[in-house]
């Protein structure tokens, strides 16, 4: 059996009639960026996320680095974000010019820990960007009142998060502002690069508009240094499909994590933890090994694909090789033991029961 570790196919065959028709719609108007379509798909996307106001940008990193731009982050600020999450929340910081501050997660949520913040604190430090990693929230909460003790902004990178809860409260919804991607491998992708920013802070929302339209309300008259980071008025029209159709796919990827969790039943093997305030939107479904990588080619003699979130943490980036960044010992040790497993709307019983199987007769020795 031959088992990838995901494809949009299944999903994209369900609503192609929905996306053909979408795409007609567009093509019709005449009118390609920042119209109808991005208008009717961000209020449609703050509903979802429970916020006033979701702006369409063009990727998930340049909705972190305009959040961070739009609250005056820059050159001589520091920003602390998790050691293990995928590049583009570093890059985001990078971008401003301020500085990348690392802390350790916990192991068992791999979400960032409130308690390695205190020590990483500076005169200089004006943010903390959460990364809702793997699709369950961090625990923002401690993360919020510990922000609001040090008079820090919380700006959620919700890129694998996309209608994860924490106690009730949608991801992108419970920070100043909220970082989304739809790049196609996201829980809800764009049929090529998107993004939007969410927030409930009037203000924000304005400046984050004018900034990701060249700084511009009025053509040919620049009130900042802007830059062009717009959602296609295509690409805007496919989410609105899609997003219909979100939670429902949710649900499939929660059913299989559920079976996955049930299941698996090996000493090797380390299952990921969902805490009691959060839902899971199973993004990716993690586990950890210590044989990871003998565990990794083993499934693959399975034909069973598999992938690794991250294999080379942030500090041991060579972008970074300047930053002399201290070592961090949790984040390694999860890029040395997490594995991915295959997670996709379209998956069948047969295909989940034959992972199943092959990981339960997985023999470490
Ligand atoms: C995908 C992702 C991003 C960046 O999104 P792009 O749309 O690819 O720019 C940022 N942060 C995390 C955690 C991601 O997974």
């Amino acid at each position: 059996m031959n088992i990838p570790f995901a494809t949009v196919k299944y999903m994209h065959e369900e609503i192609e009639a929905e996306l053909s028709s979408a795409f007609n719609d567009v093509l019709k108007t005449n009118w390609f960026i920042r119209g109808q379509f991005c208008e009717l798909f961000e209020k449609e996307f703050a509903d979802y996320c429970g916020v006033r106001y979701s702006i369409g940008v063009d990727n998930g990193l340049n909705a972190i680095k305009i959040i961070l731009n739009a609250l005056g982050i820059g050159e001589g600020d520091e920003v602390i974000i998790p050691g293990n999450t995928f590049i583009a929340t570093a890059f985001a910081v990078s971008d401003t010019r301020a500085k990348v501050i690392l802390a350790e997660p916990e192991k068992s949520t791999f979400n960032l820990s409130v308690d390695n913040l205190e020590s990483l604190l500076s005169p200089n430090t004006k943010a903390i960007v959460p990364v809702h990693l793997y699709g369950q929230c961090a625990d923002m909460d401690a993360i919020n009142s510990f922000a609001e003790k040090h008079g820090l902004y919380v700006v959620e990178d919700a890129a694998q998060a996309h209608g994860a809860t924490y106690n009730g409260k949608k991801a992108g919804s419970i920070g100043i502002a909220g970082a989304f991607s739809f790049y196609p491998g996201k829980n809800i992708g764009a049929l090529g690069d998107g993004g939007a920013v969410t927030t409930n802070d009037k203000r924000l929302e304005q400046k984050i508009r004018l900034l990701s339209n060249y700084g511009s309300e009025t053509k040919n008259h620049h009130e900042h240094i802007g830059t062009n980071s717009r959602l296609d008025e295509i690409q805007a029209a496919f989410l609105s499909v899609k997003l219909q159709h979100l939670d429902n796919w949710i649900t499939e990827r929660n059913r299989v994590a559920q079976l996955y969790i049930n299941k698996i039943d090996n000493p090797n093997i380390t299952l990921p933890v969902v805490k009691k305030d959060r839902s899971h939107v199973w993004h990716i479904f993690a586990i950890r090994c210590d044989m990871r990588d003998k565990l990794k080619s083993y499934l693959n003699e399975c034909g069973i694909e598999t992938s690794i979130h991250y294999p080379v943490p942030i500090n041991k980036q060579q972008a970074y090789a300047s930053y002399c960044f201290p070592d961090m010992p949790i984040s390694e040790n999860i890029s040395y033991t997490e594995l991915s497993l295959p997670l996709y709307y379209g998956m069948t019983e047969s295909q989940i029961s034959y992972i199943i199987d092959c990981l339960n007769a997985f023999d470490a020795t």
